[in-house]
């Protein structure tokens, strides 16, 4: 058995519900929940509202619908929305949101995926270079907490505020893709609340770190939530009797927000574990979160080459950006770090 074992670090997706998660979810109460009769969704809605400082939530069946939800309640057809340039609502979702709002996204570089009221402003700029009626009005600004390409990198409260201020006084909406909001304030030791009560919509992912298999939370007002709903199911995401996998949600807030440090732990070990490889840099060497991004030399393949050759050792890992990108989460254990540290440095040398 165990040496068949492949170490999962291609994504924190990767994680599989455990034992007492799944007794969890057999055991639930369910209902219909398009209705609002499912009392386990309605009580993970109240928890999620809650711990993000909002009024309501609505349970979607991923991360990528609150992306999409969001961004059609905020806007009509025109719009302009800004976000991080390699953020996932722009890279990684199909242009759902372009397909589904009609709105045109302005992309504002960064070299991490953090930015600031500058850069915020500049890109309002551009999409003022023509005078009304020729110019798009801007209606929203995205950020993302962690940045996944950007090196699971992290938002402090401050930069997130000053931003959220600056967009403000622009009269600009402001929407948090949090899918792993819980490593970032892991990371800072602040509550998710300090987060989530500063934007007009925010998320939260489950099915990431978190260790649930399915579902994310979009809250904000009572009003965004009401109006989002009907996005929820116009886009076909209005469900049954999903209280079965929204109890796996809130057995993973009630268990696995504490093991976070864990994994950061081990994302910083691989980190430090690669120092000096030839061939091989860390292009976040001291990682904030769960990621290690690596550059690989065209000698060792490329990313792809290492990833490759990583997978014939039993170690799984993904390429993203042209890097091979690692993992941390709940299925990764301490010893598989030191097996894929041996493993890269093996492969570097041979
Ligand atoms: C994974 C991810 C999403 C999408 O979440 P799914 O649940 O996979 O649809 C959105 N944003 C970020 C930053 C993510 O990492």
């Amino acid at each position: 058995m165990e040496s068949t074992r492949t170490i999962p670090l291609a994504s924190d997706t990767a994680t599989k519900p455990t034992e007492a998660m799944r007794r969890a979810m057999a055991a639930a109460e369910v209902g219909d929940e398009q209705r609002l009769e499912d009392p386990t969704v309605n009580a993970l809605c109240e928890r999620v509202a809650d711990m993000l400082g909002q009024e309501a939530a609505l349970f979607l069946p991923s991360g990528a619908m609150c992306n999409l939800v969001a961004v059609k309640t905020h806007t009509v057809p025109g719009d302009v929305v800004f976000a991080e340039e390699m953020s996932h609502v722009i890279r990684a979702e199909s242009a759902g949101a372009s397909l589904a709002s009609g709105v045109l996204i302005e992309a504002i570089p960064t070299e991490n995926g953090i930015f600031g009221p500058a850069d915020l402003a500049a890109a309002i700029d551009a999409t003022r270079a023509a005078p009304v009626p020729y110019a798009a009005p801007g209606r929203v600004v995205c950020l993302e907490q962690s940045h996944n390409f950007g090196g699971g990198t992290v938002w402090t409260l401050e930069e997130t505020t000053e931003v959220v201020e600056a967009a403000r006084s622009e009269g600009l909406a402001t929407h948090l893709d949090g899918a792993r909001l819980f490593n970032a304030t892991t990371a800072l030791g602040v509550d998710s609340r300090a987060f989530g009560c500063l934007f007009d919509s925010v998320w939260i992912d489950f099915s990431k770190g978190l260790g649930a298999p399915v579902g994310a939370a979009l809250a904000g007002s009572r009003d965004f939530i009401h109006r989002a709903r009907r996005y929820k199911h116009l886009f076909g995401g209005a469900m049954r009797q999903a209280g079965i996998i929204a109890a796996g949600a809130l057995y993973a807030l009630d268990h696995h927000v504490e093991g976070l440090a864990r994994d950061h732990q081990n994302a910083r070990r691989l980190a430090e574990g690669l120092e000096g490889v030839s061939g091989v840099t860390v292009s976040n060497p001291a990682p904030a979160t769960n990621m290690v991004f690596l550059e690989v030399a065209s000698r060792l393949g490329g990313a792809s080459g290492l990833a490759e050759a990583l997978k014939e050792r039993g170690i799984a890992v993904s390429v993203v950006t042209g890097r091979v990108r690692m993992v941390t989460h709940v299925d990764v254990t301490d010893e598989d770090i030191e097996t894929t540290i041996a493993a890269i440095r093996d492969s570097a040398s041979a």
